[in-house]
């Protein structure tokens, strides 16, 4: 899914300026370190300055899509607590929330479930301030008032249940290029008309890809991708899972098994764009290599349950019920919106295959919601 080049802008942003000044001083920069620079610089960052999610931003995400995604969510969160034990207080923490949709449908399932709304606290993950406010404005008449951290290690032990959406793609990723004998790390330059444009780097050492494209034959050209983040990420989970219980719900779009290939791309106004064309002002992901991530999480000792098809795991978590149940008190444009709406998240041929739900938890706890079912 390669990014297209739709168009090149007649003005440099600030930040592509403040690039080019940096290559010109150090030399090429890495791909991770533009991809973070531009989601994430305090005054030209993509996410640090705008509102992208919904369809007044640049791209669209599950929750926006229907409400029946985060009541869904918050019924495998309340389910998840019950299969823990019902510890007291517990922390459901979300990472990266958007605008705080997915959290406000899931607390009004959180109200049906008996103490859960009393024992739980919310623990938002945001390093955005405009997102940050985006999130009080749609939570301001939640039934429990959430906190703000900047990282999921600032979050207070305890147990906790944490849920990412669209998140892991969001955190940057590395690349290497395979020359001669030698991976790469793919980096990006100026060319003589004063553009950016990608270059090899430094030879890096083969234990920087993921595990399973190490040992693979490469074609000259070929394109490797890892994510220190998100092993950091998992490391994190991890630790915390020593001292008491912890389940993560991550939602995705990504491949499960690894490959080779360049899944950098960018979205600006619905639009697939050109990573390279307008640095800061449009979104940066790349698909999220849900094998690499299950096997660092076994080897930090986490159960590892999936990555399952989101449609399969909607499915399996009550979504026909549930829209059902919605549809009976609704008006008929409204019934037809939340049809298309589930079914926009379900559908193999949309969201339903690409998108998919992996659950890591502490060992010896009983297998999550809908797993335990099977
Ligand atoms: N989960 C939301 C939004 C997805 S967009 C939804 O489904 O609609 C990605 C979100 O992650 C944004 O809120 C962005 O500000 C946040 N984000 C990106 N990188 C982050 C980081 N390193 N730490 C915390 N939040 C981050």
């Amino acid at each position: 899914m390669n990014a297209q080049a739709k168009s090149r802008r007649d003005h440099p942003s600030p930040l592509a300026e403040r690039l080019k000044d940096r290559i010109a001083r150090d030399g090429p920069i890495s791909v991770h370190d533009y991809m973070e620079t531009c989601l994430a610089d305090a005054h030209g960052g993509y996410y640090a300055t705008r509102q992208p999610v919904g369809s007044k931003g640049d791209f669209i995400t599950a929750p926006e899509i229907s409400q029946v995604f985060g009541e869904l969510i918050g019924a495998w969160a309340a389910a998840t607590w019950q299969a823990m034990g019902s510890p007291t207080p517990v922390i459901i923490a979300e990472l990266g929330p958007g605008r705080g949709t997915l959290m406000a449908d899931a607390m009004r399932l959180f109200k049906t479930v008996p103490n859960l709304a009393d024992r739980a606290r919310i623990a938002l993950v945001e390093t955005s301030p405009v997102l940050r406010e985006a999130q009080r404005q749609t939570l301001a008449g939640a039934p429990v008032r959430p906190k703000w951290y900047e990282r999921l290690e600032d979050v207070p032990p305890g147990p906790l249940i944490v849920i990412a959406n669209e998140f892991i793609d969001a955190l940057p990723v590395r690349q290497f290029i395979r020359v001669g004998r030698d991976w790469r790390e793919r980096a990006i330059t100026v060319d003589t008309n004063g553009g950016f444009t990608f270059c090899a780097g430094a030879a890096v050492e083969e234990d920087a890809l993921p595990p399973a494209l190490r040992e693979r034959a490469a074609d000259e050209g070929a394109i490797a991708e890892a994510r220190p983040g998100a092993i950091a990420l998992l490391a994190t989970l991890a630790a915390r899972a020593k001292d008491a219980p912890v389940a993560a719900l991550m939602i995705d779009y990504g491949h499960d098994e690894s490959g080779f290939g360049d899944t950098l791309q960018a979205v600006r106004g619905h639009r697939f764009d050109d990573p390279l064309a307008s640095p800061g002002e449009a979104d940066l992901t790349a698909h999220v290599d849900f094998a690499a991530l299950r096997a660092a999480a076994q080897r930090l000792g986490l159960a590892v349950y999936g990555p399952m098809p989101q449609g399969e795991f909607l499915l399996k978590l009550g979504l026909e019920a549930r829209l059902a149940r919605l549809c009976r008190d609704a008006r008929p444009d409204q019934k037809e919106a939340l049809l298309s709406g589930a079914a926009r998240l379900a559908d193999p041929r949309q969201m339903g295959v690409l998108f998919k739900a992996l659950i890591l938890q502490s060992s010896g706890l009983a297998p999550p919601p809908p797993f335990g079912e099977i």
